[in-house]
């Protein structure tokens, strides 16, 4: 997809602080980070959301899941973090390229409804 932002910035088109890559997918730290650490991972692959990811992205899907939690532990996340996978305008979805948020760090509320106690 040529206007979208993700697949510029999974092609290197335009650059990102990149914390891991490889040939399926690219994670880098969030522009307006909600938390001391807050990256996106995000499949190299245009899929405009989970809600359009198919069968044959199953595999991926799962990549995804394990390269977030090998990326929160190398970024200090070792108390935990949040994963979150905002799908659709009405899910709070703002860029639509799949990608899962990880945020952590000190002040993460326990609470889902909010991302940080202070
Ligand atoms: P969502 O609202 O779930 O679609 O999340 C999109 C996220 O992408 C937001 O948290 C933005 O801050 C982030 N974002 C948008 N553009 C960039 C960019 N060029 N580099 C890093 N993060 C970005
Ligand atoms: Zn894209």
């Amino acid at each position: 997809m040529s206007d979208c932002i993700f697949c510029k910035l999974a092609s290197g088109a335009i650059p990102s602080n990149k914390i891991f890559e490889d040939d399926d997918v690219l994670v880098f730290h969030d522009i307006h980070p909600v938390a001391p650490v807050h990256f996106l991972v995000v499949p190299k692959v245009h899929i405009v959301s989970l809600a359009h990811a198919e069968v044959e992205h199953q595999a991926l899907l799962g990549k995804l899941m394990l390269v977030a939690a090998r990326c929160a532990r190398e970024q200090g996340l070792v108390d935990g973090y949040r994963t979150i996978v905002n799908t659709g305008a009405g899910g709070g979805q703002s860029v639509f390229h799949l990608h899962a948020h990880v945020i952590g760090g000190p002040g993460l509320s326990p609470r889902i409804a909010e991302v940080v106690t202070y």
